[in-house]
């Protein structure tokens, strides 16, 4: 593959932008191939090279790169009317009518611009509702670029995770293990009255897939209540992607008092929101206390996007088409990987995949199998499979980014650069693309 054109707009890019990108994960080594275009479920980068795409732009693109008739023209028809206007309008009423309808947790919600901005704002409306400063996190759990959860440590040796946070901040936060029940026990005995929230995502996606072992985060939600603490899902991944409509919490029963929303709820444009209890969610300005505003939120051609996006999913065989393509090419892998490559993990659920490098995992099996893992019965490998973020943290990540991602993306499959990343199947994929990637992760492998 010629990359010529790639390499030349990095090296521009390198001047005028902080490591040639405009978010970290994009800086794929030895540089980022730019992107001219999508089509359906590839993309096709500056020197015409054609991928087949499961980065999906981390998330948001259910349909992939095409957008659904009804999407592209409400998209065209809201841009074109005048792209915003600082005053509301009937989009962002039916949007959040939508997501009321359909997500558990949710009477009522405020739109933001980013995953980011909606677990800042969820953080500070369990401050604010609960007058309590403590929010308990997973170790190994992403929330966007915030303050309050780019931490890193133990309960009682917390430190910001990165520079330019001041410690005060990291002292409020306390991270747990996923999955491990005794833990955060232990941290409400000790601190339960002090307790805020406890914000996870109820699949860890952002650390190889984590999925919860059964009765996880039940707990989490009996522990939250009887400390009057918030259970706080972050969703901004698994919203409208792992169990549909009804979301994470919908597929494992267990609903939360806030949520967080982002990526497909935007259709592909910035988004995120913040939903729940009425008597929660209008703590915020200007109904409540808690100051919370913006520029772009409920933007109306996102509103228009993001709407009509889950209305054609709910409208369309979209779920099981995703979902029965992600366990195909997760079965597959498995098969290849027993052969191939025993030391390697296959994780995921409905469309969301990754294969982990690693040799060490629990092997409790009274652990297993987690809650969200559909080879339960036939499983054979149970002892790989990661149940903290730690577990995958272990994982030989060079071994990913620097081999095997790089001979698949020269084998044209864009997979996430990071071996923690999750990577999705779109409505836009087909059998025979599943079949194509099997080929490449076994040439790979
Ligand atoms: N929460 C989760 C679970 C995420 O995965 C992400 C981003 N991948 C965020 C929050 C932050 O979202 P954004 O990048 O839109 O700010």
């Amino acid at each position: 593959m010629n990359h010529d054109e790639s390499r030349a707009l990095y090296d521009r890019a390198l001047s005028v932008m902080p490591g040639g990108v405009n978010s970290s994960v994009r800086a794929t080594r030895p540089y980022p191939f730019f992107v001219e275009r999508g089509d359906g479920a590839h993309v096709v980068d500056a020197d015409g090279n054609r991928y087949l795409d499961y980065v999906m732009g981390y998330g948001p693109l259910l349909y992939g790169h095409d957008m659904p008739d009804p999407v592209r023209s409400a998209v065209q028809s809201y841009a074109s009317d005048g792209p915003m206007y600082g005053a509301p309008t009937e989009i962002e009423v039916e949007h959040a009518e939508f997501v009321a309808r359909h997500v558990p947790s949710v009477e009522m919600v405020r739109f933001v611009n980013s995953g980011t901005e909606a677990t800042v704002s969820a953080v500070r409306l369990a401050r604010g509702y609960t007058g309590r400063d403590k929010i308990v996190v997973m170790q190994a759990g992403y929330h966007g670029a915030q303050e309050s959860t780019l931490v890193e440590g133990e309960p009682g040796d917390v430190h910001p995770s990165t520079r330019g946070i001041p410690q005060s901040f990291a002292e409020h936060t306390i991270p747990v293990p996923f999955n491990d029940r005794e833990t955060v026990t232990e941290v409400f005995e000790e601190h339960g009255d002090d307790v805020a929230a406890v914000l996870t995502e109820p699949v860890l996606a952002n650390k190889g897939i984590v999925a919860p072992v059964d009765g996880y985060l039940q707990h989490l939600r009996d522990l939250t209540d009887e400390h009057g603490s918030l259970l706080v899902f972050d969703e901004v991944i698994t919203g409208f992607r792992v169990g549909g409509l009804q979301c994470a919490q919908g597929k494992f029963g267990v609903t939360p008092d806030v949520t967080t929303f982002g990526k497909i709820i935007g259709g592909g444009f910035p988004v995120g929101a913040i939903g729940g209890k009425s008597e929660i969610i209008e703590q915020f300005s200007p109904a409540g206390p808690v100051f919370q505003s913006g520029t772009f939120s409920g933007h109306p051609v996102t509103m228009a996007a993001g709407y009509e996006y889950l209305k054609f999913a709910a409208e369309n065989d979209v779920y099981d088409h995703v979902n029965r393509l992600g366990e195909k090419l997760r079965r597959g892998i498995t098969d290849i990987v027993e052969d191939h490559a025993p030391s390697y993990t296959v994780v995921g659920t409905d469309s969301m995949f990754k294969t982990v490098f690693t040799r060490e995992g629990p092997s409790d099996r009274s652990e297993c199998c987690s809650a969200g893992c559909e080879q339960r019965e036939s499983c054979t490998r149970y002892d790989y499979c990661p149940k903290t973020g730690a577990d995958v943290g272990d994982a030989e990540t060079e071994r990913w980014e620097r081999i095997f991602w790089q001979e698949m993306k020269e084998q044209g499959v864009f997979l996430t650069a990071n071996q923690f990343e999750s990577q999705f199947v779109s409505y836009a994929h087909t059998d025979e693309d599943i079949e194509e990637t099997l080929e490449a992760y076994k040439t790979a492998l």
